[in-house]
């Protein structure tokens, strides 16, 4: 499968007939290639869109919402070739690639309603003395920004970029993509499908390439108007340097922590605990990546995970780089003392889970972001230990509290610094309609269904000063 550039609404290879061979984590085999743009294609690209921009922004809504429920329609006949393709290149299993494919087409059937429902407002200025009343009367209403950049990170290829290209285009805006160049392929896939169901040209394109080429291009175009990025805090902070006061939508890091006090089902927990760390081996920004237990309780729980963890099946890391941070940062709690529980074995990419306690604030596991399948547990003597550990993070995305206890629960939940806690239940982004962000390394801005219409637009006040209201 050869992924194409998309500009002006045609597909076409570079001009510098540059291609990137895309191999599959499964076994390395060559299943496909992407048209790996040049500078003056990325350049292009945001040219075209803000050209676009100019009439789109004035199209009706109604408009928007056939052409984007034609791509729903047009999708939905093509979920099981789709979600073959996302597995192949992302070594996700069958289930959860499906899985993706599919509330991505539902994501994008809610933000179609949610537009439908969308409302201005209006404002009278006679609650003010002096002013007379219906002299100043006032429409606001959203309207579009202009171009957005989106660009999405390899472990949800369709997800994060549907919860951005959605509101986007919904709202009046022009997108310019760039896909993780692993997931490209689904990627293009999914978009083409936009583009046959009608968009306007330039409305939507998608670009492929060395992000060191082109990368900086794209952030640094004077006519980009927001970029929403997903991806790891490490580029999400050259984002910020680079990004010339652009307004930012980040969803960057997590190192999701999970504080399990003595009163905890503990079954529960493990079991939350295992999936939230472990499934798709780890690579997902809200795993569960630190255990928070207290001392009382800590053999049991380890019990617990360490036989449910027998259950797991893994899939191939994302490539030898990935793999190899994860065993540096194991080799790292072994030098330092930690006590291992289950170190995994290696074959080729794929790892098998390890499970380590006893982690310090010295090592490496207990501040890093592994994004692999390593659950590392810290001992805790009390709840403000508990806090005071999970507050040293660099990141705050989300966290979770297992406890029967409610009001043990709230107390704690208010003292995270994070953008969502989970009370006995494993970090998760969905469902897709809930308010999603991170603060401190993790991001900023809340995502959602109706706050993300909000952050793809911007408020335009009209004020009607008219001068013969007398009745
Ligand atoms: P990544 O290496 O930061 O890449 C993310 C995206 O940025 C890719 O499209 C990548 O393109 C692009 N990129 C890299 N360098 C760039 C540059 N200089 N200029 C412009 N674009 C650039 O992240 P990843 O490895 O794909 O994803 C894993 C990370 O994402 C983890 O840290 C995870 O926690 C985070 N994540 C966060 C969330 C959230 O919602 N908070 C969700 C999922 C993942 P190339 O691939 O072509 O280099």
């Amino acid at each position: 499968m050869n992924a194409k550039l998309i500009l002006d609404n045609e597909l076409k290879d570079s001009q510098s007939t540059e291609i990137i061979k895309v191999y599959s984590p499964w076994d390395g085999a060559e299943i496909g290639s992407l048209a790996a743009a040049n500078e003056s294609e990325a350049k292009y690209a945001v040219e075209s869109a803000a050209q676009a921009f100019k009439t789109w922004r004035y199209s009706n809504l109604s408009d928007r919402i056939a052409i984007l429920s034609k791509a729903h329609t047009l999708l939905s006949q093509r979920i099981p070739e789709l979600a073959q393709l996302l597995k192949s290149e992302i070594a996700k299993n069958y289930a959860d690639a499906k899985s993706e494919i599919e509330r991505s087409l539902e994501y994008l059937e809610l933000t179609i309603d949610a537009a439908r429902f969308l409302k201005g407002k209006s404002f009278n200025a006679d609650m003010f003395p002096k002013y007379e009343r219906g002299r100043k009367q006032a429409v606001y209403k959203r309207e579009g920004l202009g171009v957005v950049l989106a660009i999405s990170p390899f472990n949800y290829p369709i997800n994060l970029s549907i919860t951005k290209i959605a509101p986007a285009l919904i709202m009046g805006n022009t997108v310019v993509f760039k896909p993780a160049t692993v997931g490209a392929l689904t990627a293009f896939e999914f978009y083409k499908a936009f583009i046959e169901a009608g968009l306007p040209k330039g409305v939507l394109n998608f670009v492929t390439g060395s992000s060191s080429k082109i990368g900086d291009v794209l952030l640094t175009h004077p006519q980009i108007s927001l970029i929403a990025f997903t991806g790891s805090t490490r580029v999400g902070d050259h984002i910020k340097k680079v990004s010339n006061g652009v307004p930012l939508l980040l969803e960057l890091g997590g190192k999701d922590n999970a504080i399990v006090t003595a009163n905890a089902d503990l079954d529960r927990a493990a079991s939350e605990i295992v999936s939230g760390a472990f499934s798709y081996n780890g690579q997902r920004c809200t795993a569960q990546k630190l255990v928070l237990v207290y001392e009382s309780i800590a053999a049991e729980l380890i019990n617990k995970i360490q036989s449910k963890m027998q259950e797991l099946q893994m899939t191939p890391m994302i490539d030898a780089g990935a793999a190899n941070y994860v065993q540096e940062l194991v080799q790292d709690a072994k030098d330092k003392g930690a006590q291992i529980i289950i170190e995994g074995t290696r074959e080729g990419n794929l790892l098998k889970p390890s499970l380590i306690s006893n982690i310090t604030p010295q090592m490496r596991l207990f501040k890093e972001e592994q994004f692999g399948p390593v659950l590392p547990i810290v001992l805790v003597s009390s709840e403000q230990q508990a806090i005071e550990y999970a507050n040293m993070s660099d990141f705050g995305l989300q966290a979770s509290v297992y406890t029967k206890d409610l009001e043990e629960a709230y107390r704690i939940a208010d003292q995270l610094e994070v953008g969502t806690v989970q009370i006995n239940g494993r970090g998760d982004r969905g469902p897709d309609n809930y308010p999603f962000g991170g603060i401190k390394g993790s991001g900023m801005a809340m995502q959602g269904l109706e706050e993300s219409l909000e952050l793809m637009s911007r408020g335009k006040l009209t004020v009607l000063n008219l001068y013969n209201q007398k009745h």
